[in-house]
């Protein structure tokens, strides 16, 4: 059997780019060896998702007194849970089958092996056999990365695979790592009565983000009970009577905590397990496929694309690059502009930023002027009692275009569109102030942190002369 295009992995890298390069024309076939979605639609951002909704639901309902409203007995049934969260993986993986049926893609179910000729061999499923195409995309994706620390093999070290097939909540739980997962975890089991501890290398959780935001969050963390260590070397884990051990280095001092269970959330590392048949050597480094600005691999009409490949880790800049990959294969030009990416993280408060923070502008010399909001001043967030919170925006002092944003707020997520938006189309801030702001949303936030970039924010005190 013969196809335009191959696509090996069917997470939101491969999926989209099967769906697009179908609407565009090409005869095309996806491999997958476990289910549709990868491990954002069945490990990942929507099942972490689906726990952080429910479980900030219970937390909510503990506090629910504050607004008037009394229950009594609130309790949570795991188990429950687990089959909400599984139920909404269940639709939406049925939901990208069926769009691969309903758009003319074939579905080859097996393990994908690119061999050196070009074509892909898929083996164990219903799936298998050999196949050509002109163009073949990898795309499978990532596994949680473990470090080289002793011990780590140990009974009751788990990673965010393996989490959330407990079927109980862990009474203590260490988490390696204040990086993303991290912290989503730690929120979603210490909303459940979990004791979680973080251990993280470097100075600050969350490290990649504005100083503002990993400062904040730690405080917010700290105070519902989360015990965070940071600029900790973690020695060795060992397994005891009492649970798991992580012996650790603070301060020159050694420390030891000990847990029901151990989550590794140290990064993650490409798919490549059985990807390269005999005699394919693709380009790599540190273990990513090595591509060039068309995600052209070393080899010929061989494509990677999402977490395989350098750069950020994250589901919709796979599913961005898998697009425009499939644009420029049908001859046309990119529709998105795959340098702006914006980055969410599902705490309570949520946090979100795009473009450049203050300390990246400092670094690359860039004069930028600040505007920046604290939510406490905002209507819908009192009445929501999320006050704590701040929008900040970072314009180019001379254009005014707006290069960066930064937000710890609730629905954060979800403003951060107007600003990729923004950041992408070099929108300034007197465009984007153009714009009148509904009263009262959370979006009045950002109307005020406009205003505030050049020190005219209308409901702030008068700034000293
Ligand atoms: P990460 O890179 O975000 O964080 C890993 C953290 O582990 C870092 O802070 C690092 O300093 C720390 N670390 C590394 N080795 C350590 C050690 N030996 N001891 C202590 N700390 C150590 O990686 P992650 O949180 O595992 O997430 C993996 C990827 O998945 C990331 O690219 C992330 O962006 C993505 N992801 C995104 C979302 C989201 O968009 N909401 C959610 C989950 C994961």
């Amino acid at each position: 059997m013969s196809y335009d295009v191959i696509i090996i992995g069917a997470g939101p890298g491969g999926y989209v780019a099967a769906l697009k390069s179908a609407k565009l024309g090409f005869k095309t076939a996806v491999v997958e060896k476990d289910r549709v979605g990868g491990t954002c639609l069945n490990r990942g951002c929507i099942p972490t998702k689906a726990m952080v909704h429910a479980t900030e639901l219970y937390r909510e309902m503990q506090n629910a007194k504050e607004y008037g409203i009394f229950a009594e007995n609130i309790s949570y049934d795991y188990g429950k849970i687990l089959e909400y969260k599984q139920d909404i993986i269940d639709k939406l993986v049925g939901g990208v089958e069926q769009l691969f049926k309903s758009n003319g893609i074939d579905y080859l179910k097996g393990l994908g092996m690119l061999e050196k000729d070009g074509s892909v061999t898929v083996s164990g499923g219903e799936g298998a056999g050999n196949y050509q195409a002109k163009h073949v995309i990898l795309a499978v994706g990532s596994k949680p990365a473990l470090v080289p620390i002793p011990g780590l093999d140990s009974e009751g070290v788990l990673t965010s695979d393996e989490l959330f097939q407990l079927q109980e909540v862990p009474k203590s739980l260490s988490i390696i790592g204040g990086g993303v997962i991290g912290v989503e975890f730690a929120s979603i089991f210490a909303s459940l009565g979990t004791k979680v501890t973080i251990l993280e290398a470097l100075p600050s959780i969350l490290a990649n983000m504005d100083k503002d935001i990993s400062q904040n969050l730690k405080l917010i963390l700290k105070k519902r009970g989360i015990d965070i260590h940071t600029s900790v070397k973690v020695e060795k884990v060992e397994k005891e009577a009492e649970g798991v051990s992580c012996f650790y280095t603070e301060k020159d001092e050694p420390v030891k905590v000990t847990s029901q269970y151990v989550l590794c959330a140290v990064g993650r590392v490409p798919n490549t397990q059985g990807l390269f048949g005999e005699g394919v050597e693709l380009e790599m480094e540190r273990g990513r496929v090595v591509v060039d600005e068309h995600f052209k691999t070393s080899m010929d009409n061989v494509y990677a694309i999402g977490d395989l490949i350098k750069g950020l880790q994250l589901a919709h800049l796979a599913s961005a690059q898998g697009i425009c990959l499939l644009e420029e294969l049908a001859g046309h030009k990119r529709s998105i502009d795959l340098n702006v990416v914006p980055g969410c993280v599902y705490t309570s408060p949520e946090i979100a930023s795009v473009g450049i923070t203050e300390a990246i502008a400092k670094e690359q010399g860039l004069e930028i002027n600040v505007g920046k909001f604290m939510m406490s001043g905002n209507g819908k967030s009192m009445i929501s009692k999320e006050e704590r919170g701040f929008i900040k925006i970072l314009s180019d002092s001379k254009s005014h275009a707006v290069v960066g944003v930064q937000m710890m707020c609730a629905r954060a997520t979800d403003m951060i569109g107007e600003f990729g938006n923004a950041v992408a189309n070099g929108f300034t801030v007197e465009q984007l102030l153009k714009a009148m702001r509904a009263h009262p949303t959370y979006n009045e936030g950002v109307g005020e942190a406009l205003e505030d970039v050049f020190g005219e924010a209308v409901h702030s005190m008068p700034k000293k002369k």
